[in-house]
């Protein structure tokens, strides 16, 4: 973003034959205010417990999966032109240090239409990345594109609406749904609906490794692990993404799946260990190739 003296926050992981890189958008910052289905002075101590601020910073990452003869594939865009803070919409200059042009991006896998993570698909209504095809889930769409959707919107939801319908505008005919698995080669859709009814991950496996990138989980790390009853009132419906979130920390600790998230702190690869009530997450070790 113009004016960000930031160095991109960029770095690559192995998974079999591909390369995993973690893109960070930027950070802004939350409020207690914004957590649901726990008590707020629990939540603050909970952050304060964690070695966090009272009032969460709420990171942001999108990924960018290269290797294997495969063309670019972006997992959602960050911010872009949407961005609310200068302290975001640095996508584009961390996928600048990966050598990879938005021009050689094939596809866009979106894990869902909020503008956190759409936003940087167009600028001034044209596509940023002209040669890819967008990837959503069909339930995602129905949500916030038909012109309908947009009519029936409350007030105060309307922009969200609008972001995404402009974000994807330019990208008429090369849209494609689903209805989750296998959406390219090696790499299946996995709904975990609630926080948006279309919010999907992405599992992605390459040789016996793989990784599930679980996206909108979790938002505020130090409080919903320990607690994830805790949800976020940007979910669309609270019970549900509480529900999911419940059981897909259930499965991927006993599991020990190896995950990451939209907003798991930089650089958001690790594993979810179970922690009392509640759980911890388990950020992997990196070592910077052999
Ligand atoms: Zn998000």
């Amino acid at each position: 973003m113009a004016g960000s003296k930031a160095l991109p926050g960029v770095l690559r992981w192995n998974l079999g034959d591909l390369t995993v890189t973690a893109l960070n958008d930027g950070w802004f910052q939350g409020s207690l205010d914004l957590v649901t289905g726990i008590d707020k002075a629990e939540a603050g101590r909970l952050q304060v417990a964690g070695f966090r601020t009272e009032q969460p910073k709420i990171t942001l990452n999108a990924f960018l999966i290269t290797g294997a003869g495969r063309k670019p594939v972006l997992v959602d865009t960050g911010y872009g032109a949407l961005a609310p803070a200068e302290t975001l919409g640095r996508l584009g200059t961390a996928l600048a240090t990966t050598g990879v042009k938005p021009e050689d991006v094939e596809t866009v896998l979106l894990t869902h239409l909020h503008p956190d993570h759409c936003g940087g698909l167009a600028a001034d209504g044209k596509a940023v990345y002209p040669n890819a095809e967008i990837v959503v889930h069909a339930d995602e769409a129905a949500h916030w594109l038909p012109d309908e959707a947009l009519a029936k919107a409350p007030a105060e939801a309307k922009e969200y609406f609008e972001g995404a319908r402009n974000a994807v505008a330019p990208y008429k005919g090369r849209m494609r749904d689903h209805r989750g698995g296998e959406v390219l080669p090696g790499i299946e859709a996995v709904p975990l609906p609630g926080h948006t009814p279309g919010h999907c991950g992405f599992r992605i496996s390459s040789g016996s490794q793989s990784l599930l990138m679980w996206t909108d989980v979790v938002h505020i790390p130090a409080i919903q692990f320990k607690n994830p009853e805790a949800g976020v009132g940007f979910d669309v419906d609270g019970d549900q993404a509480r529900q999911t979130r419940k059981r897909i920390m259930d499965e991927v600790a006993s599991e020990r799946t190896f995950i990451a998230g939209s907003h798991l702190e930089f650089p958001a690869f690790g594993y979810v260990d179970r922690d009392g009530a509640g759980y911890s997450f388990v950020p992997a070790l990196w070592v910077g190739g052999e």
